[in-house]
């Protein structure tokens, strides 16, 4: 019988799920994902995460709460750097063990190590690592990851077609293609953040398809060339080293420069530093540009009317802007 791996549907989930699902179920695992998030999630992933972890981290804990009983493993890879002399969040490093060590009674954790600061041959170690829980044969786990790397370039090519990763999921899945015949939108806004606050639609209180509901084109950083984001993101003063938030800063400055945006909306978890940083440089470089810029920040006790209020206030205040005195400021 199929072993069972539970993916947890927070963090890193919309950057790689594509990858691990072709990996792991081409070595004959059989993946369960946890629900989406909702309100039952989040509570249990505030009630077993420590007090100071911000909110994608809690939310993450409850996914995996809800999935231990039901997998015969749980996948929560440890990242260290996705990319040559960089880093991510340490959060995501402690990871795996800060789950074991809140959450009781957990299955075996394959909590590989993705460390590509030095060589990529970090990652094939992690990988043949992985693929042994499932198959043995060292011919069989390198031809699933080439094959889940073919797979995954796929899913970056929807994503910068200007698809949603939850909707290109759903789309690969069902081997549709792309409507490219896009409705006519009235406005440009760019919705930045990482992507596990700006894709959950539960703690995002579902901006995208709120914004999308009152006709604006929303884009986000995966539909920005990352080539264009990493050129960009080099041009500030001093060197960027947290790949996320490189890419962030590097799409912001794309669309800034190269596109015709109307606004930027970014969604930040409350206390988290890497944000601060982050929503400093992109709000002085919208305020160069005369960019409405707004900023919504969430946590386990925002409430939804608050969020619904913001966004039509900001995309009300855009539209008027355009149409009456466009010395309104809009930032901040
Ligand atoms: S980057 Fe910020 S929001 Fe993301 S895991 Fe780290 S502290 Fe949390």
């Amino acid at each position: 019988m199929a072993k069972k791996v539970g993916i947890p549907q927070g963090l890193l989930f919309y950057d790689y799920y594509p990858l691990w699902k072709e990996f792991l179920n081409e070595l004959g695992a059989e993946i369960v994902l946890s629900n989406k998030t909702n309100k039952s999630i989040l509570d249990q992933g505030v009630s077993n995460c420590v007090d100071e972890a911000c909110l994608p981290v809690k939310v993450f804990h409850g996914h995996v709460n809800e999935l231990k009983d039901k997998v015969d493993y749980l996948f929560i890879p440890k990242f260290v750097s996705v990319y040559k002399k960089e880093f991510v969040c340490p959060k995501f490093l402690g990871l795996p063990e800060m789950v074991k060590n809140t959450i009781k009674d957990l299955p075996p954790i394959i909590d590989i190590e993705i460390d590509l600061r030095k060589s990529k041959y970090n990652v094939i170690k992690a990988v043949i690592k992985a693929g042994k829980y499932f198959n043995p044969n060292l011919f069989k786990i390198s031809s699933a990851y080439k094959k889940a790397l073919r797979y995954y370039e796929e899913y970056l090519k929807l994503l910068n077609q200007g698809i949603i990763p939850i909707e290109a999921i759903k789309m690969y899945n069902s081997t549709l293609k792309k409507n490219s015949s896009k409705q006519e939108k009235s406005l440009n806004i760019m919705v930045l953040g990482h992507s596990y606050n700006i894709y959950d639609e539960y703690t995002s209180m579902n901006l995208i398809k709120k914004l999308e509901q009152r006709k604006i084109n929303v884009i986000t950083p995966e539909m920005i060339d990352s080539n264009k984001a990493r050129y960009y993101s080099s041009k500030l003063p001093k060197r960027m080293f947290w790949s996320f938030g490189r890419k962030i800063i590097g799409s912001a400055f794309t669309i800034i420069e190269e596109q015709k945006i109307d606004g930027i909306i970014f969604v930040s978890s409350f206390g988290c530093g890497i944000d601060s940083i982050l929503i400093d440089i992109v709000q002085r470089k919208a305020k160069e540009k005369s960019i409405p810029f707004t900023l919504l920040t969430i946590d386990e006790h925002t409430g939804e009317a608050g969020v619904n209020t913001r966004i039509e206030a900001f995309t009300d205040m855009i539209k008027w802007r355009e149409k009456n005195e466009d010395n309104i400021p809009t930032l901040g």
